[in-house]
């Protein structure tokens, strides 16, 4: 189809607002006009964050010469002649108003040739307005090229958060561009290093493991398959994230934000995941596009679904049942031995559960027992301790609470939590710049990190290095692990710094890293809920709760101790 100017009835029921917000909305547009074109590789460079550059080329049709100027007037389209179209909608675009805004708030050059002739067409505006059009010789396809974004639009450049942010917003449309279109190569690079690249093999599983790295990727389970209209992969239960982000998912190749659906595979997981953790997915539908309303919002990132279409039950059903058979194999390992954790016990907090070593984890001889520095140094404060009673052990109920007998009353104290906190305390109270306990490993491994992961990481280097992770780069993309803390159970260092770094990244622009790192590491170092204690582990355990200056909370403030007081126990044995 040409390009032709919707007529103005028409254009006036297409979903009106902004599309351009930030640098990665340039990014979205520019790449969904390539993939619209048929473009099987697709190179996207930036530079300062996409203000000072972004250059899409593609491999697609091209843009005949004549077309060239039309692409930029307001609702001019090849993709739709009427709104009636929507419901056949092949296309990601159709609105005809990225260009035109884009060229509205940067300076714009395109250079585009159609396969059928033999030079490139090229076309240059500046604040909308064509300043320079003629031949030019190209390859193929179209290279937009977009400069100096929000130069003139302060009140734009005012809303736009850090560079790294900005970058990391660009790197974050990419890799879900990424995912909705496996059988495309993808690229990104940016200030001339390549910080992405899909291989455009046409398998979902390659993409993944472009995006989430091969350690997440190789742990996901395969949900339905591409005949029946749902395919993807989902995180098993121990694999999960402090937000929803990382709940992909594409309907018709289109990179989605629904909330009935992102709830269908949560739903499902009810049960598998200590609250406030949410699984990762990525999972693709394809539904009739005639039930599926994409004029919703500007930037085209919401859908509605024709009502009784929903797919909400076949998702649920498809996640629950990947789940169920997944849960059903019965494993040798130790964690098979402990009941599928209902929510109420679940280690809450604990993202991370590596399987569960069988070393006595607070007696003489285990790594924790050891080496886990002294809870509380002389420099507390001397209420320290005080504010816990004396407590008598009188047992362990569920492999997970310690059940005391206190002064006055019962006492139930969660393990996990106690060790939790007891740990934080300890690396809190170290001193900085003071070296930390570590274990060295047997080899160096070498870690393949995210590009995600990749980016990250050098801002929190400096606080991993001063908790004893001895990371040192390696070559391009990876990087080796020398050492770890040496309060870290043993099992597998890699994905403990793997899923660490995952934690620090996803909550990371918010906090102090140092604090957020904290945290994470006396979750995965402190013992877990489902773990059998002897009478004289436990007796330490409290020894060495007391001795805390906060012995009633856990770092992430849920409760350590549950209190029944001999009042309450005399009120319901109705005896005062
Ligand atoms: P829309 O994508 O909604 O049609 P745009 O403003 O994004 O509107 O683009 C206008 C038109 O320019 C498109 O309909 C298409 O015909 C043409 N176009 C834009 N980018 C490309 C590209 N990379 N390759 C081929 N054609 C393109
Ligand atoms: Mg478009």
């Amino acid at each position: 189809m040409s390009i032709q100017v919707l007529p103005p009835g028409e254009a006036g029921k297409i979903a009106a607002g902004e599309v351009i917000e930030r640098p990665a909305s340039v990014v979205k547009e520019l790449v969904e006009n390539a993939l619209d074109a048929g473009a099987t590789s697709i190179a996207v460079e930036v530079r300062e964050s996409g203000l000072s550059l972004i250059r899409v080329t593609d491999d697609g049709s091209g843009i005949p010469p004549d077309d060239l100027p039309l692409a930029f007037l307001r609702h001019a389209t090849s993709k739709i002649r009427s709104l009636a179209d929507l419901y056949s909608l092949a296309t990601l675009g159709f609105r005809g108003e990225a260009l035109p805004s884009i060229a509205a708030v940067a300076e714009v050059s395109v250079i585009s040739r159609t396969r059928d002739r033999d030079a490139g067409a090229y076309l240059e505006l500046r604040r909308g307005q064509v300043i320079q059009q003629g031949a030019r010789g190209a390859a193929p396809g179209t290279t937009v090229t977009v400069r100096r974004l929000f130069a003139e639009v302060p009140a734009r450049l005012k809303f736009l958060k850090s560079p790294r942010t900005e970058l990391s917003h660009i790197s974050n449309m990419m890799g879900h561009l990424a995912l909705a279109r496996p059988e495309v190569h993808f690229q990104l690079i940016a200030d001339g290093r390549r910080v992405f690249e899909s291989p455009g093999s046409g398998r979902l599983s390659d993409a993944i493991v472009s995006w989430h790295g091969a350690e997440v990727s190789g742990r996901l389970i395969a949900v339905g398959n591409q005949p029946d209209g749902l395919w993807g992969y989902i995180s098993p239960p121990e694999l999960s994230r402090s937000t929803r982000s990382d709940l992909s998912l594409f309907v018709n190749g289109r990179w989605v934000q629904n909330a009935r659906l992102a709830y269908a595979i949560i739903d499902a997981y009810q049960g598998l995941l200590p609250p406030g953790r949410y699984p990762l997915a990525v999972l693709h539908l394809r539904v009739p596009p005639e039930v599926l309303d994409v004029n919703v919002h500007p930037a085209k990132a919401e859908v509605r679904f024709s009502q009784g279409q929903e797919p909400y039950p076949l998702v649920y059903r498809a996640v629950r049942e990947a789940l169920a058979e997944k849960l059903d194999v019965p494993a040798v390992t130790p964690r098979a031995t402990r009941p599928v954790i209902p929510e109420a016990q679940a280690a809450r907090g604990a993202p991370y559960t590596p399987p569960i070593t069988e070393q006595p984890l607070l007696g003489a001889g285990s790594p924790a027992g050891t080496t886990a520095p002294a809870p509380a140094p002389a420099g507390q404060p001397a209420t320290a301790g005080s504010r816990l009673p004396v407590m008598r052990v009188l047992g362990q109920m569920n492999a997970t609470f310690i059940v005391a007998e206190g002064p006055d009353g019962i006492y139930m104290v969660d393990q996990h939590r106690a060790h939790e906190q007891i740990l934080y305390e300890a690396l809190a109270s170290q001193e900085r710049g003071r070296e930390p306990e570590v274990q060295l490993l047997l080899e160096p491994l070498v870690l393949h990190l995210s590009p995600r992961q990749r980016a990250f990481l050098p801002s929190a280097l400096s606080v991993l290095r001063e908790m004893g992770f001895d990371l040192e780069s390696f070559g391009e993309d990876a990087w080796l692990l020398r050492a770890v803390p040496a309060l870290l159970p043993a099992g597998d260092p890699a994905s403990a710094v793997s899923s660490l770094i995952d934690e620090l990244l996803e909550s990371g622009q918010a906090g102090d890293l140092r604090e957020l790192a904290r945290k994470g590491l006396a979750c995965r170092a402190a013992l877990k809920a489902g773990q059998p204690m002897s009478a004289g582990e436990m007796r330490e355990l409290l020894m060495q709760l007391e001795g805390c200056s906060n012995p009633l909370l856990c770092p992430h403030g849920d409760p350590i101790i549950v209190h029944l007081s001999r009042t309450q126990l005399e009120r319901q044995f109705r005896r005062s």
